[in-house]
């Protein structure tokens, strides 16, 4: 009787599923859960532990994230320390290996080479263990290419997927870098280490670059972007973006416009957007309400992926987080809920992570950071 019963079931959701199918079109996905990825978005959560996304639960009726089913737990620790920082953090997730805290795409051998050669090094940064990234991957196939950040784009986590320098103070080699390789969009704070303001050498790379790309520097010339086949670079601050509250543009319309510029490109697209700055509040110890202003911002971002994801089956859409800040709970302060924090730097727990569409599935479960890495690089790969 179970064994009838289950065969009818059987029955039932593949009837069921056939009828709600949606059209599947050359290579289509069905409802965007299987298959391989043509598009990705990775979006990364600076510092977005367990209590953050709680934080943001609160603040707000429903998220974004409540769309993706697919969820794990990523352990985040880095090649030298059970707590990584941002650099290293990145670096796993854009070439799936573990580096040393403070490493741009480089490994663990340049720490080596540094101490051996100094000046060597130094003349050629981009030369100490350089790891191939999705990005270079991507480059060499003609997939599109963008950063998005409410940080400096030269900050440590854009930077580890379009630069290799062995230090991420290094910010104006990094914008020298970024400036020199052809990603398509590059959406953020920063302004200083381009214009020459905050480089030592004052530079000025925006006079080369902006004479082959769509340059932008306020939230109304965001607006009012239409996109073309050219580059597109919106520095929207000298150094980093203002805290939610006063920050223009948004985070979620710098994700829509790079996503109107890369949706263009036949061959796919890797977009990375940060929620820089759930990190800054959480060092600072800041108070629940601006935790909450942050990871509102950030899922607000996810919103117009996951919108991008529904309308293009065949994008993938993942969430991590790099490492967790602060130490963050959740405690009762008489009749409110408030911030209590256990350090003002980074700790070692497992963060959240959350996935949606094409190739969603192969990330559930408690994974490395590396792992994820790996499986992204591997998406790219197969993308040639
Ligand atoms: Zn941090």
């Amino acid at each position: 009787m179970i064994v009838a019963l289950r065969k009818l079931a059987a029955v039932l959701v593949i009837a069921a599923s056939s009828a709600c199918a949606p059209a599947v079109g050359t290579g289509g996905t069905v409802q965007g859960t299987a298959g391989q990825p043509v598009n990705v978005i990775l979006f990364i959560g600076d510092g977005v532990g367990t209590a953050y996304w709680t934080a943001a639960r609160i603040a707000a009726d429903s998220l974004a994230i409540e769309r993706m089913r697919v969820m794990g737990l990523t352990d985040t620790r880095s090649d030298d320390s059970y707590v990584t920082d941002s650099a290293a953090g990145a670096t796993v997730y854009a070439t799936g290996h573990r580096t040393y805290n403070g490493a741009i795409g480089v490994g663990p051998r340049c720490q080596a080479m540094f101490r051996a050669d100094s000046a060597a090094v130094m003349r050629n940064p981009a030369s100490c263990d350089p790891l191939e990234s999705v990005f270079d991957i991507a480059i060499g196939a003609g997939i599109g290419t963008g950063l998005v950040a409410t940080s400096a784009i030269t900050h440590a986590t854009p930077a580890s997927f379009g630069a290799k320098v062995p230090f991420r103070r290094m910010q104006p080699e990094i914008a020298t870098q970024l400036a020199a390789t052809p990603i398509d969009v590059l959406l953020g704070g920063g302004r200083g280490f381009f214009d020459g303001t905050l480089r030592p050498d004052s530079a000025n790379l925006l006079t080369g670059l902006c004479s082959r790309a769509a340059c932008l520097s306020t939230a109304a010339d965001l607006a009012t972007y239409r996109a073309d086949d050219r580059r597109l670079v919106g520095l929207f601050a000298q150094n980093q973006m203002e805290r939610a509250a006063v920050r223009q543009p948004l985070l979620a319309e710098m994700t829509r416009v790079a996503l109107e510029r890369l949706g263009r490109n036949p061959r796919g697209f890797f977009l990375m957007v940060e929620g820089s700055q759930p990190d800054w509040r959480g060092h600072a110890n800041e108070p629940l309400s601006e935790v909450q202003a942050e990871m509102v911002d950030f899922d607000d971002a996810i919103a117009v992926g996951l919108d991008f994801a529904r309308r293009n089956p065949q994008t993938l859409v993942l969430v991590v987080a790099d490492h967790e800040t602060g130490g963050l709970s959740l405690v009762m302060q008489g009749d409110t809920l408030a911030a209590r924090y256990t350090t003002d730097y980074h700790t070692g727990e497992m963060t959240p992570h959350f996935a949606y569409g094409a190739g969603a599935e192969r990330f559930a479960g408690l994974r490395e950071n590396r792992e994820v890495g790996r499986m992204l690089v591997e998406i790219v790969r197969n993308r040639r």
